[in-house]
């Protein structure tokens, strides 16, 4: 699993006022390794200070979000799920009848989708690849 950054830190060093309730999120945020949405991050922030509303944790991603500090996923489900920004490029396989999310990376798909950008003229800066699947050994 790749290194995470740790958002509270980033958030000091960018000057962002952190709140207590703002420290609650950013930690469940960095220790969280299952991509989770709105919901579930008010549910884990909430079993450590009942007074942290759903309304903050939407506050709060997206001002994480726009410092940078934060992934938004949109895995097909229509909820966003969010991650801590990654130290290290990485992409994502999702099992369409868990939501499951495992993270891999590739040296030969990096490899190969730079040379398509190449290709095509381009000198790839980024990218996203999400692949759906259906786990092979699900029993009933
Ligand atoms: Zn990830």
């Amino acid at each position: 699993m790749p290194r995470k950054i740790d958002i509270e830190a980033l958030c000091a060093e960018k000057g962002l006022r952190i709140t207590e309730q703002r420290r609650v999120i950013a930690r469940v945020l960095s220790e969280a390794e299952d991509h989770p949405d709105v919901e579930k991050l008010h549910e884990r922030s909430a079993a450590i200070d009942p007074g942290i509303s759903i309304a903050t944790v939407y506050r709060t991603v997206r001002l994480f979000e726009e410092a940078g500090n934060l992934e938004r996923h949109d895995f097909g489900d229509g909820r966003a799920r969010y991650e801590a920004a990654p130290e290290s490029h990485h992409d994502h396989l999702i099992d369409v009848e868990t939501g499951n999310v495992i993270e891999f990376v590739d040296p030969e798909l990096e490899l190969l989708q730079k040379q398509i950008a190449e290709k095509l003229g381009f000198r790839l800066v980024d990218h996203r690849m999400e692949l759906y699947g259906v786990a092979l050994d699900r029993k009933n």
